[in-house]
C-alpha cells in the first residue's frame, strides 16, 4: 500500500527543490504526478520555482472548503503520486483525504511543509500530518547564521523581527502603501537565535 508522506523543514531548507526532484523522478519514468497547493495565499501563485530557477506548473489550487478526495475522483487518469506544495495550509479534511487516497487508491502522497508558524504556533495542516502520516522527514539542512540547525521561522517587517500579525499574511491589505512583497520577508533560524530575538523585540515577553 502506498504513504502519505510529509516532509518538513524551516523556510529556505530546500522543500522546493526536494519537491521539484521528486516530481522530476516520477516523471522521468513516464509516471503521472498530481501537483496540488492549497491556495490560502491569494498570490494567485501557481508554480513552484526553487531558488536555482528549476519550476513547475501546479495542476490544481485547492480551496480551504474543497473536497482532495473529489478532485481525485473526477480525474480522467489517476495519479500514480500527489505533490503537496505548502501543505502546512492543508485543512485537517484535507489531510484525512489524502490519507485515504493513499490507502484506497493505492497512489504515494508526498507532502511538504513547515512546522510552525513566525510565533511557534502550529499549522493546521502540519499539526493533522504529524499526527496520521505514514512517514515524516526533516529537511535539516537550513543552517542558522549561528551554525545551529534552523528550525524556527522568523518574520522580518522592513527587516527588523516582528511577533505581530496573521499567521498567514493576507493580500489586498487596504492601506495603500502596504505591500507585502517588499515589507516582509522571513528568516530560518535555530531555537536559541529565536527565543534571543524573541525576548528582545516581541512585545509580550
Ligand atoms: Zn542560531
Amino acid at each position: 500500500m502506498a504513504d502519505l508522506v510529509f516532509v518538513y523543514g524551516a523556510m529556505g531548507c530546500g522543500k522546493t527543490t526536494e519537491l521539484l526532484m521528486k516530481i522530476y523522478d516520477y516523471e522521468s519514468e513516464g509516471k503521472i504526478v498530481f501537483f496540488i497547493k492549497p491556495s490560502t495565499d491569494s498570490k494567485g501563485d501557481n508554480k513552484a520555482v526553487n531558488r536555482f530557477g528549476m519550476e513547475r506548473q501546479v495542476d490544481y489550487l485547492v480551496k480551504p472548503d474543497e473536497s482532495i478526495l473529489g478532485i481525485i475522483t473526477s480525474l480522467k487518469t489517476l495519479p500514480d503520486a500527489i505533490v503537496v506544495e505548502e501543505a502546512q495550509f492543508l485543512q485537517k479534511k484535507q489531510v484525512d483525504e489524502l490519507f485515504l487516497i493513499s490507502k484506497d487508491f493505492d497512489i504515494e502522497v508526498f507532502t511538504y511543509g513547515i512546522r510552525s508558524d513566525f510565533r511557534q504556533d502550529e499549522f493546521t495542516g502540519s499539526s493533522r500530518l504529524f499526527t496520521i502520516a505514514d512517514k515524516i522527514q526533516e529537511l535539516d539542512k537550513k543552517i542558522c547564521s549561528c551554525g545551529a540547525k534552523a528550525t524556527n521561522n522568523l518574520r522580518l517587517f522592513n527587516g527588523v523581527p516582528t511577533f505581530d500579525g496573521n499567521s498567514i499574511l493576507i493580500d489586498n491589505v487596504s492601506d495603500p502603501s502596504y505591500n507585502e512583497e517588499t515589507n516582509f520577508s522571513y528568516k530560518s533560524v535555530c531555537g536559541d537565535c529565536y527565543l534571543r530575538i524573541r525576548r528582545k523585540y516581541s512585545n509580550d515577553k
